[in-house]
């Protein structure tokens, strides 16, 4: 065989698509099937054109419509009775699209500007939350959206700027400290993996996470080297930048020495689990396999202290909630979020049909492909009206703001929302019950 096409077939994991047996049971989950009605945009549709394509049979082009409309969800691959590793097949497929890409000078700029210098960088990503901060408190946003200067933003930026959060002035930023102590008796050190976009514009729902997490009994560190998480870079075929963020994150949790590493945003936990794949070699997949034993999502932290923090505020609320794919499918945490919101006094839970399904979010899958994008997400939203949720629970940064679009979208503002599992924690008032005994015998 001709050396360049094993080489094609090794980094587009052909060998993985022999797996696949046809059987077509991963149709059914497949939200992209379900709206777009075709083969070529059904897993197995996708594997099949995978395939041909490492043989030499079809063209980069015939390949990459259907890959760049897979929203990543792994839907397929928890419901795949061979268990087809989809994700890696599909990984694999975006990495050789993106080295077949031709780019113009200024979109390489550009692309490198985002993926190598902003998102990599704190002090960037703080740059663009306080230039938001202005632009929201200046009144610069109303008037924009006054004479309709938005809608001449790229990427249907000017519908996601509707649904962004109030965000934190530059002073409250700069106060938050890097160690926070827990209260009452220390039960573990946590290292807080801040995220990028969750720390520029979900701030609050950052500073929330760690109010819980030191009810919880935690002490927090925010080590100050940590990174991006990669997901943006390995879903855009950008492997090498990926595997650099996933260095410099290991070493600057290492060097904090923390037990546990927690996140709150389901997309990064999800690529976090998955650093130890991306190493071949011995030294930096023993530092991968310690990172991702250590790595949990948060709501998997406030449940196993929920013996240890007590809710004092009733939330009467009729609540639904919207998994994130990347925390069910890849990180495989199921019932903890569930758990949680039940434990929350008042509060009446209901299910909606398809909850478990992609919301169409999917990273910046929804700037990219707006309009199927927007497809799926109606297709939700009809089945969350049936439900007559007031509140619908997200845990995931790119869902919650989805979840936003959706309400607006069904002008549903002012009678529903859309709120991140931390901030409905948070709003019924927990606080730690060793320090409420403690309070007590002081008073005593
Ligand atoms: S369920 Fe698995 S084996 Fe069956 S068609 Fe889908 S990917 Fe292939
Ligand atoms: S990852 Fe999601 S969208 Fe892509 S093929 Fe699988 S189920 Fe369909």
């Amino acid at each position: 065989m001709d050396k360049e096409l094993k080489q094609l077939q090794e980094k587009i994991n052909y060998d993985k698509t022999f797996d696949c047996v046809q059987c077509g049971y991963c149709l059914p989950a497949c939200p992209t099937y379900e709206t777009m009605k075709k083969e070529t945009h059904s897993p197995r549709g996708r594997i099949n054109l995978v395939k041909e394509y490492a043989e030499g049979k079809i063209s980069v082009e015939d390949l990459k419509e259907p890959i760049d409309k897979c929203l990543g969800c792994n839907a397929c691959t928890v419901v795949c009775p061979t268990n087809v590793q989809y994700g890696k097949i599909l990984e694999g497929a975006k990495h050789v699209i993106e080295e077949k890409r031709t780019k113009s000078k200024k979109e390489e700029w550009v692309e490198n500007l985002i993926f190598d210098k902003v998102f990599p960088s704190r002090k960037w990503m703080k740059r663009i939350g306080n230039v938001s901060w202005l632009y929201q408190k200046s009144g610069l946003q109303s008037l924009a959206q006054k004479i309709k200067m938005t809608s001449i933003a790229p990427l249907h930026l000017d519908q996601f700027e509707k649904v962004l959060p109030d965000l934190p002035s530059p002073t409250k930023r700069k106060s938050r400290p890097k160690v926070i102590k827990a209260e009452g008796e220390t039960r573990m050190r946590v290292g807080f993996f801040t995220g990028c976009i969750m720390d520029s514009v979900f701030f609050e729902i950052n500073k929330k996470t760690i109010e819980l997490l030191i009810k919880a009994g935690c002490d927090v560190v925010i080590p100050e080297t940590q990174t991006c998480c990669g997901a943006l870079h390995a879903h855009s075929g950008k492997v090498e930048s990926s595997r650099q963020l996933a260095k410099q994150n290991m070493i600057a949790f290492e060097e904090e020495h923390v037990d546990v590493i927690v996140n709150n945003a389901g997309g990064c936990g999800a690529r976090l689990v998955e650093y130890e794949e991306l190493f071949t070699d011995e030294q930096w997949k023993e530092k991968a396999k310690s990172f991702v034993e250590k790595t949990r999502d948060v709501s998997q932290i406030l449940y196993e202290a929920l013996d240890q923090i007590e809710f004092t505020r009733p939330i009467n609320d009729i609540v639904t909630y919207q998994t994130s794919c990347h925390m069910i499918n890849v990180q495989k945490v199921t019932k903890e979020p569930f758990e949680l919101l039940q434990s929350i006094p008042g509060i009446e839970y209901r299910q909606f049909k398809g909850y478990d399904r992609c919301c169409g979010s999917a990273g910046i899958y929804n700037m990219l492909n707006y309009d199927d994008a927007m497809d799926i997400l109606d297709k939700k939203m009809t089945h969350v009206k049936v439900s007559r949720a007031h509140t619908i629970v997200t845990t995931n940064p790119g869902c919650l703001l989805q979840m936003k679009l959706g309400i607006q979208r069904e002008g549903l503002q002012g009678k529903m929302r859309a709120v991140h599992l931390v901030e409905l924690l948070h709003e019924a008032e927990p606080v730690s019950k060793e320090r409420q005994v403690t309070a007590i015998s002081n008073n005593a």
